[in-house]
């Protein structure tokens, strides 16, 4: 497998054992490469990440946690928890870390199950406004076990409705309120959620999963002094291994700390521990830092490049690495405009847009994100090419004319090479 020296000699082990698996490893990565990332939850990884997570760790229990486990042998794992958890409180200025969620949904559970019961109230962002599925969605664990009251953005500007929240926490009296979302292109003003989670004596929980990279990286305002619990994911903009992690204030740290273990994980991925230690001292660096603000340059960049195309940003624009894009104006839904796009070797994902009067299976719109090309080295005028390839798929059924610009696509791709030798 010469074509492939970045798997490592291993994979010519696993290309004997199981020809089918290598395959799909080896596809995938020529998928990476070859098309554009725009999910705005994607990033690439580092290579030393990866060599993390296929490593032996992944073969370790290490029930509980550093010098509290209930295996022998863990040691040496105890050495990357320690080192992870003090990496992220340095990095974030937190006064306490747990790096063991499996991933932010699980990271989510746990918040729910340290300061909730059953039952009780918890204001959180509506999901057809941006929410995400642990935020109370009728077929999530949320939605079935907790009495979740949304508030959502106003239909003027597209942004959230800070008044609508604090006269749903007043009549509301909920246990906890919970901002961040998935589709959210603006920023947060945690300093007004503090102030209504004080006149309610609400908890303060932040789900920061898409935005915590921007935040590592120094390029918009940190939740963390203002949050009693952060939660979020360590492989969106962070673009550390696929898994969760939950920043909180000292005083609930056992409180988190039980509710993931025991409450309600077995033993860590400690290859993903590790992982996310390696990804941490990534973005304590300076070159991370250029890295945060790039991605907000770029997509404010392809956000206004595809308003020039005849499509609208939703809220005005975008003050993150996601935009959120109306695209009523082509007259094509964004489930098509997904299919289409995806033909063309464009990944995105439909997105309904706030008040929609499409179905959230078929949607009027589309979320891009510029975290995946931005760790590839491309700037502003990739941006510019992007918008304008993405319009053209849109334009069309032609399968000819989609497979055109899947040759663009390749050809711009092939300038950004990753994972290469
Ligand atoms: C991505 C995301 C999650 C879930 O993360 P998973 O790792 O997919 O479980 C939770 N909350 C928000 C706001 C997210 O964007």
């Amino acid at each position: 497998m010469s074509q492939t020296p970045f798997y490592g000699p291993d994979f010519e082990l696993l290309s004997q054992q199981d020809p089918d698996i290598a395959k799909v490893l080896l596809s995938e990565l020529k998928r990476q490469q070859t098309t554009l990332q725009l999910i705005a939850s994607e990033n690439f990884t580092s290579r030393a990440v990866l060599a993390a997570l296929g490593s032996t760790l992944s073969n370790k229990y290490a029930e509980g946690y550093p010098g509290k486990r209930y295996y022998g042998g863990c040691e040496e794992v105890d050495v990357a928890e320690v080192i992870a958890i003090d990496r992220a409180k340095s990095l974030f200025g937190a006064e306490h870390a747990n790096v063991q969620p499996h991933s932010g949904a699980s990271a989510n559970v746990a918040v729910y199950a340290a300061f909730t019961k059953p039952g009780d109230t918890v204001l959180a962002m509506s999901l057809p406004h941006g929410g995400h599925l642990t935020h109370g969605s009728k077929v999530n664990f949320s939605g079935k076990w907790f009495n979740i009251v949304s508030y959502g953005v106003r239909q003027e500007d597209e942004l959230i409705d800070y008044d609508e929240l604090r006269d749903l926490a007043i009549k509301n009296k909920p246990k906890m309120i919970c901002s961040g979302a998935t589709a959210y292109p603006s920023l947060i003003d945690f300093k007004k959620v503090r102030e209504i989670c004080d006149e309610v004596g609400a908890i303060m929980w932040v789900d920061a999963a898409h935005f915590i990279g921007l935040v590592a990286g120094k390029a918009i305002p940190s939740p963390v002094p203002y949050a009693d619990v952060v939660s979020f994911t360590t492989h969106k903009v962070l673009r550390g291994p696929r898994g969760g992690m939950i920043l909180s204030k000292a005083e609930h740290a056992q409180a988190i700390d039980k509710a993931v273990f025991p409450g309600m994980q077995g033993g860590p991925i400690m290859s993903a521990v590790a992982g996310k230690a390696i990804a941490l001292k990534e973005c304590a660096e300076p070159a991370y830092q250029r890295y945060a603000k790039d991605v907000i340059a770029n997509c404010k960049v392809l956000a206004k490049s595809l308003e020039d195309e005849g499509m609208r940003a939703v809220s005005g624009g975008t003050e993150t690495h996601l935009a959120l894009i109306d695209i009523r104006n082509t007259k094509v839904n964004g489930k098509v405009a997904d299919e289409r796009c995806g033909l063309a070797g464009i990944v995105l994902n439909k997105n309904a847009i706030p008040f929609d009067p499409e179905s959230p299976a078929v949607t009027s719109g589309i979320r891009v994100g510029s975290p995946a090309t931005t760790t590839q080295g491309m700037g502003p005028n990739e941006m510019k090419s992007i918008a304008s390839l993405i319009a053209r798929a849109i334009a069309t059924d032609d399968q000819k004319k989609l497979s055109a610009i899947r040759g663009e696509v390749q050809a711009l791709t092939a300038r950004f090479p990753i994972y290469s030798a």
